[in-house]
């Protein structure tokens, strides 16, 4: 493990401001205190920041000191996500959150931390040909989608990215392992509603109405052949209905009762199948018994898909950083979902894990009898200290490697 000295020399500073934002943990598209903190310590080392992408989202812009004053620069892009979750903390530290019901238990605040640790760096430090895109976005959490937000305000039109980088923090996986995967790594997410309906009825008359409870329970069991049936065993993806819906009276056969639940799949094709079988079901089974239904289905994030080349260059640089045995090239897919994987289908890039230290938390000061696990969305969950000069001497090395390999990519 080496770090960049400067950086390690900043780290008392960066602890501060990483706990200072655990502290003032505020929910998507409501990130004021922390894109102020943000563009604040941006421009006080000579960044340009653009406001306002995606509401509180907002970019740094670096060039590089040898920038060629014609033809297109080379740009690297490198996120950090600033949303915390709405939900109590149970910790007990000084740095716990101060905001009722709201908290960083995703290190959302470590990610902006770490990446504004590489930001001071570099801006002191950029001697290269090109430019650097530093993308503070807001709303990661609950399918807000503050990427796709900052993506449809412009943001690879105004600040144009050959590529783009992301780390997020994994409890369980030991402090600086790097974990790395090509191809699909984090699942889409979706949900359904199904709206049966029928005819109302009185209970003990049920040949004079049509019964949307006895069809919805149907339905619950054909959806399933969906996942068992219909799609190939070696395609992954989970189909779960999680609400039913219906009815107010014991003697009373209501007219209507919605199902709802969620898909996730690791490819947009089989979530295309998927979606085209359960309007099939949905539509076409309470017609069997002559009610009608109906299928509302919203894709909330696409799967988060790995670019090959650029996954094997970030690897490439963990690897001569931090060395081959902190870096797994194969790291489990993972079943939740993530909204990097927009920046994904418009930018070739890869997104990473960054070990956070044993899910249990031995490792924290704090720890006392009967505190809940150190694990993402947990109450007793921290973002660990420890990673912040790693994933900014990380996210520096890649920098200087992307500006490095494409000269020499480029023609002479
Ligand atoms: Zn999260
Ligand atoms: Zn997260």
């Amino acid at each position: 493990m080496s770090l960049i000295a400067a950086i390690e020399d900043n780290h008392q500073e960066f602890i501060a401001l990483r706990r200072d934002i655990h502290a003032h943990p505020e929910l998507a598209f409501q990130e004021n205190r922390t894109s102020d903190l943000v563009a604040e310590r941006l421009a006080a080392w000579g960044i340009e920041v653009h406001r306002g992408l995606g509401k509180t989202g907002l970019v740094g812009v670096l060039r590089g000191s040898r920038l060629a004053a014609t033809g297109k620069p080379r740009s690297i892009a490198l996120r950090a996500d600033m949303d915390a979750l709405p939900m109590p903390e149970h910790n007990r530290f000084a740095h716990a959150s101060q905001n009722p019901g709201r908290m960083h238990a995703c290190g959302h605040d470590g990610h902006t931390a770490m990446l504004l640790g590489a930001a001071k760096y570099l801006a002191a430090h950029r001697d290269f040909d090109g430019i650097v895109n530093f993308i503070f976005q807001p709303a990661e959490e609950g399918g807000n989608a503050g990427a796709r937000a900052m993506i449809e305000d412009g943001l690879f039109d105004k600040f144009p990215c050959d590529e783009i980088y992301g780390i997020h923090n994994m409890p369980g996986s030991a402090v600086g392992h790097f974990g790395f995967r090509k191809g699909p790594t984090m699942a889409s997410s979706n949900r359904f509603d199904i709206i049966v309906r029928g005819t109302g009825g009185h209970a003990a008359q049920p040949h004079k109405a049509v019964d949307t409870i006895v069809i919805a329970a149907e339905m619950v069991g054909v959806l399933q052949t969906l996942i068992s049936r219909h799609k190939n065993p070696i395609d992954v993806a989970v189909l779960s209905v999680t609400q039913i819906h219906a009815g107010d009276a014991y003697n009373v056969l209501p007219e209507e009762t919605i199902i709802r639940g969620t898909v996730r799949t690791f490819s947009d094709k089989v979530l295309d199948d998927i979606e085209a079988n359960l309007r099939r079901v949905a539509e076409l089974l309470p017609q069997v018994h002559g009610g009608s239904g109906e299928l509302k289905f919203h894709r909330a994030y696409p799967p988060l898909v790995n670019w090959d080349e650029q996954t094997d260059f970030a690897m490439k640089v963990a690897q001569d950083a931090f060395g081959a045995e902190c870096v797994d090239g194969n790291t489990p897919m993972h079943g939740g979902a993530e909204d990097f994987s927009f920046y994904l289908k418009e930018v070739p890039g890869s997104y990473l894990f960054l070990g956070n230290g044993e899910g249990d938390g031995v490792h924290r000061e704090d720890r006392y009898i009967g505190m809940g696990p150190c694990e993402l969305h947990n109450p007793n969950y921290d973002f660990n200290d420890a990673l912040l000069p790693i994933g900014s001497t990380y996210w520096v090395k890649l920098v200087g490697a992307f500006f490095n390999r494409s000269a020499a990519a480029a023609p002479a």
